[in-house]
């Protein structure tokens, strides 16, 4: 898909978001008639096994494999629940030894899962960023890049005071998610057997879809609503030169845009059943995913939205908003990949050094204009 013909606003988008929201919910329901022992589940598996015949058998027998799949699924939500804040009472005793015992027990839990959190998201973005750094500057700084296109010391170490300073209130997230979901707000169960595996999978694609298309949203939202650009997401766009973005520009955002990108991990758990450590995970795997998409390296993997793209996105302003995929980029029309960036910049090329009025022939008027809106939107964005 070109990179001109877009819906430029989400009401053009209408249509598609329509269509993906009805085969969502579709989906969904589909995923809590699943649920081994569930309220939905036991419905329908009765009515199946009424079938006459062999058809009865062989849905009693479905049933029964379905089920012996989750051992724990009539545990009492009082008991998931209880299960749910020992683990993390577990995760809280076992990073808080770096401070005095005496200060643990008098913190609540709460600021003891915050401090925890706080500790855990400065470990992976210090130690993922650092180590990155070092693999792809200093030992294959000149094969993996053209000379002068290394970002300067001053630039990442401005990263990293952006990025400290939002990460105590990036802490309040996750905190706030575990305390939600200890008071059974959400749909989280503590072990997988409470659903068992094959379960657990068809939950976890269920939940990456909705964080996915949640995550592209919330961006591309950030970029096309003003204020919230100006206010919000700019702090991060300050790094519009592919040499001044690094792996320590991950977290450099304003906290309330890094918190904002962040939300469809906690929304999608109040609907969309979902082991909670494992979504504890996936939040802070975020981390490390952060740092590779701004190391300026493409590494053409189809469908992942990698490096590549993402430096595209930082220099282009209106392409490339996904998270993991380009799945929602390709499907709202918002798209562009390096090899297409760079038939571009050719074709500008071209007709930089073209006599005037030679190139203009090669492309229609109506193209032609739209690049002419492109290039005052990237201005005005700016
Ligand atoms: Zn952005
Ligand atoms: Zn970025």
């Amino acid at each position: 898909m070109g990179a001109y013909d877009c819906p430029r606003n989400w009401r053009q988008g209408w249509a598609i978001t329509l269509v993906f929201a009805g085969t969502y919910a579709a989906a969904l329901l589909a995923t809590y008639i699943g649920i081994p022992g569930g309220k939905l589940n036991l419905l329908v598996a009765n009515a199946l096994a009424q079938l006459p015949g062999e058809w009865g058998v062989a849905a009693r027998n479905l049933q029964a494999w379905w089920l012996s799949w989750a051992p724990l699924r009539d545990m009492p939500q009082e008991q998931r629940l209880r299960l749910l804040v020992e683990e993390n009472q577990w995760k809280n005793d076992l990073c808080l030894w770096v401070l005095p015992e005496s200060l643990q027990a008098a913190m609540p839990h709460f600021v003891q899962t915050w401090v925890r959190c706080f500790l855990l998201c400065a470990a992976v973005y210090f130690a993922m960023s650092a180590l990155w750094t070092y693999y792809i500057y200093y030992c294959f700084g000149d094969k993996l890049f053209e000379p002068g296109t290394i970002p300067a010391f001053k630039d990442v170490m401005e990263q990293m005071r952006v990025s400290s300073q939002a990460m105590p209130l990036y802490s309040f997230l996750p905190a706030f998610t575990e305390l939600t979901s200890e008071l059974g707000l959400t749909a989280s169960y503590p072990r997988i057997e409470n659903l068992g595996l094959p379960m657990y999978c068809i939950c976890f694609f269920m939940y990456m879809v909705c964080v996915e298309f949640g995550v592209y949203w919330m961006h591309r939202g950030l970029h096309e609503i003003k204020w919230a650009y100006k206010y919000l997401h700019n702090e991060h766009h300050k790094y519009n030169k592919e040499h001044t973005l690094s792996p320590f520009a991950g977290l450099a955002f304003n906290p309330l845009d890094g918190m904002l990108q962040a939300v469809p991990y906690t929304l999608t758990l109040l609907f969309c059943p979902m082991h909670f450590l494992t979504h504890e995970i996936l939040l802070f795997f975020t981390g490390v995913w952060t740092t590779n998409i701004h190391d300026n390296l493409h590494a053409k993997v189809y469908p992942i939205m990698g490096a590549g793209y993402h430096t595209i996105h930082h220099t282009s302003y209106k392409h490339n908003y996904g998270h993991y995929t380009v799945f929602f980029d390709q499907l709202y029309g918002t798209m562009l990949t390096p090899e297409e960036e760079q038939e571009e910049k050719a074709a500008r090329k071209q007709q930089a050094v073209s006599p005037a009025g030679s190139v203009s022939g090669a492309l229609d008027g109506e193209e032609q204009s739209l690049r002419g809106l492109d290039a005052a939107k990237a201005v005005e964005a700016h």
